[in-house]
């Protein structure tokens, strides 16, 4: 087992093209302390999961450095690095397996007392309960779960998880109204005490981020609290 992290991070001078000679991201800089939420905005294509998408290490950066509690992440195994990292991801996704592993999925040993508490935490415990076999109850992909309920599987599965380090790509489908709330503050639940970077599209996320990036063809084209910008 790696050791957890605080959840410090920095990306210092990161640049990144998925092709050479095409880079997308040029000379990317910002400072995170542990427990901070950073909203990041911009329209389609600016680069903002691509800048999440390196800090996980899931690509190698062509420049500069990103470092996690001061140490260069480039000098520690990849698996360690996703280790840190619990995933909300914009496409949810159900596997063929129970609701207990589904909601468990990332993370080895997790008792049936945790997978229960997170989804009494997001709201998911008494639709759970009224299948014809509970959390045993098999789902596959084509499973009846609305939108909504298969965003807060998927809030449910990164609480369990419990890494640091959060990474948040909030889903722009529509939900009802009561749905939403359950979201909201799921979510909300989910970044207190980690360091959580939250590719952003509720206005309510933006506002009590203590720092925005704004991205524009993969550069910060403004930075600062909601009252600063
Ligand atoms: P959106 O809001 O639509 O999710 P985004 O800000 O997350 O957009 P990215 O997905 O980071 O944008 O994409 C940034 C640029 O990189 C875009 O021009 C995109 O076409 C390109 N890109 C993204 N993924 C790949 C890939 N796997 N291979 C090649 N180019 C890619
Ligand atoms: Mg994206």
């Amino acid at each position: 087992e790696p050791t957890r992290v605080r959840g410090d991070v920095e990306f210092k001078d990161v640049n990144f093209g998925y092709e050479p000679g095409k880079p997308i991201i040029h000379d990317f800089s910002a400072s995170v302390k542990a427990g901070q939420k950073i909203a990041i905005v911009g329209p389609t294509g600016a680069g903002k999961s691509t800048m999440v998408n390196l800090l996980m290490r899931f690509y190698d950066i062509d420049g500069g450095a990103m470092y996690i509690d001061g140490i260069d992440t480039s000098s520690v195994p990849r698996a360690n690095v996703h280790d840190q990292f619990s995933m909300v991801l914009q496409d949810t996704w159900v596997f063929r397996g129970s609701v207990k592993e589904n909601i468990a999925y990332a993370k080895k040993d997790v008792s049936d007392q945790q997978i229960e508490d997170a989804c009494k935490a997001v709201g998911l415990d008494r639709y759970v309960r009224s299948l014809p076999q509970g959390y045993d109850t098999v789902l596959d992909d084509n499973s009846s779960l609305s939108q909504g309920q298969r965003q807060l599987m998927t809030i449910a599965r990164a609480m369990v998880q419990d890494a640091p380090i959060l990474i948040l790509d909030e889903a722009t489908s529509s939900v009802d109204t009561r749905t939403e709330e359950l979201i909201q503050k799921a979510m909300d639940n989910l970044t207190v005490g980690r360091t959580s970077f939250v590719i952003a599209h509720r206005l309510s996320t933006i506002k009590d981020a203590d720092m925005i990036l704004v991205m524009n063809h993969g550069d910060i084209v403004e930075r600062g609290t909601h009252d600063e910008l």
